[in-house]
């Protein structure tokens, strides 16, 4: 299983949702108004947080998933499951990448 795969598509989605959302960067708002000219253009890369707040709550459910998958990666411990400990299948992970449990543990979430 190659990670950066997953955090590819990870970071894609993320980056739909907040597209979607009509969000603006934070660089709009009073926070860094006195960030203009030279700095304008130096992303922050500190948005996301902020972000999140302002989206549907689907949306930043799925969003907030999203970043913990990335930490999983960062600590190595993504596409295990978090219920039983066993790792994800890989189609799931594909379909579904930011998921924190396998389909055995998800199918007993339904029933
Ligand atoms: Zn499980």
């Amino acid at each position: 299983m190659n990670v950066e795969t997953y955090r590819d598509a990870l970071v894609k989605k993320r980056d739909e949702i907040i597209e979607a959302g009509g969000i603006k960067p934070l660089q709009a708002s009073m926070e860094n108004n006195t960030r203009q000219g030279d700095m304008a253009d130096q992303a922050t890369g500190n948005n996301e947080v902020h972000i999140a707040l302002k989206l549907k709550q689907t949306d930043a459910k799925i969003l907030q998933a999203i970043e913990e998958a990335l930490q999983r990666i960062d600590k190595g411990t993504y596409g295990v499951c978090r219920d039983c400990g066993q790792p994800i299948a890989a189609a799931r992970l594909n379909a579904i990448p930011w998921t924190r449990v396998c389909i055995t543990c998800k199918e007993k979430q339904k029933s």
